[in-house]
């Protein structure tokens, strides 16, 4: 049984490679972090090394090996630290010295399984030289080893690269699909799951982690607060809030992405109040806000800030200076005027 929820074209496509004994040797899983491209990677890991006459049969000794992250075939690397590494703080990039190793790694036969899986989460984050290095292997297939590369975006992957890799795109799931898997499979009451469905933006994932860790919801609150507050900052605060940012990118990249998809999350949901579809928001928990601020501000101004917060993600994930992006974010966010009507659908 396959273990991803959703992603019925991906996964029809990888069974019907397996079945025909055509599985490409290095596929590229493109999607939002937390939409499951990990959860898939190792399905198609244990459906390759299964050993039972249905794969992936998640009960044999090499499934339950995968699932535990303890085979001795199934490599992941990425920006987090090694399990016996000393570092403590994950990777600014993947270096060019782990695309070695695991080209070591690549060179001997399987140990204990059929075939080798390596996989790459985070491939976006591939160094230059390390991409270069991960061409050669692409560009020389070797029979019983597969590549798996993760992107949340294939932008800054070069296209050499994307183009020795099968691409499947994992788009995100519908709410309703969402809340569905978290009330059948992992018994989460109802209430709790259509709200950690809507909040999830079809990321099962995520909706999974919040659910069993409520000081994820908190958190997330508060830095939704923080943007609230910022707002209406002064232009001294603001400044100070992106000056924190950008050191914070510089330790952690992921995080000041995940801040600024909350951003985007709160003014598409602003857009949709202005326009008149309060009910598919996905900040359940502040439509009262959201339909007071909606009130001050027009629609150009709205989708001029979102596109602003779009620019200045993809220019973070092109490397220009984190500072000088999120201080013209903070300069962008549209002044409130007083007296334009909202309709309240
Ligand atoms: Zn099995």
């Amino acid at each position: 049984m396959w273990q991803i929820v959703g992603q019925t074209r991906a996964v029809s496509l990888l069974q019907r490679s397996l079945e025909r004994e055509a599985v490409a040797h290095a596929y590229l899983l493109v999607g939002p972090s937390h939409v499951g491209k990990m959860t898939l990677a190792l399905d198609l890991a244990r459906a390759l090394n299964c050993e039972a006459a249905q794969p992936p049969c998640g009960e044999c000794a090499s499934c339950q090996k995968i699932a535990s992250l303890k085979h001795a075939d199934i490599q992941v690397i990425g920006l987090t630290r090694d399990g016996n590494s000393a570092e403590t703080k994950p990777r600014a990039e993947i270096s060019i010295d782990q695309i070695r190793q695991m080209q070591n790694s690549a060179s001997l036969p399987p140990f204990e399984g059929k075939h080798k899986v390596f996989i790459i989460d985070n491939a976006e984050f591939l160094s230059n030289e390390a991409a270069n290095c991960l061409l050669k292997t692409l560009e020389e297939p070797v029979g019983k080893v597969i590549f798996i590369l993760l992107a949340t975006s294939e932008k800054l992957l070069p296209a050499t690269v994307i183009s020795r890799c099968q691409r499947l795109e994992l788009p995100p799931l519908a709410a309703t699909e969402v809340e569905a898997a978290l009330t059948s499979r992992w018994s989460i009451e109802p209430q709790k799951a259509e709200l950690l469905a809507r909040l999830s933006q079809g990321c099962l994932g995520w909706a999974l982690s919040a659910a069993l860790d409520d000081s994820l919801l908190q958190q997330c609150a508060e830095k939704m607060d923080k943007l609230l507050d910022i707002i209406s900052a002064g232009y001294e605060e603001r400044f100070a809030y992106a000056a924190q940012l950008a050191t914070q990118f510089s330790q952690n990249r992921g995080l000041v992405q995940e801040i600024l998809d909350l951003w985007l999350s709160y003014w598409r949901d602003l857009l949709l109040v202005k326009v008149g579809c309060g009910d598919t928001i996905t900040n359940v928990d502040r439509l009262a806000m959201l339909v007071e601020m909606a009130g001050g501000y027009s629609l150009a101004q709205i989708k001029a800030f979102i596109n602003s917060i779009q620019a200045a993600g993809e220019q973070l994930r092109q490397n220009a200076n984190p500072r000088l992006v999120l201080e013209v974010l903070m300069l962008s966010i549209p002044s409130r005027k007083v007296g334009i009507s909202v309709d309240y659908g």
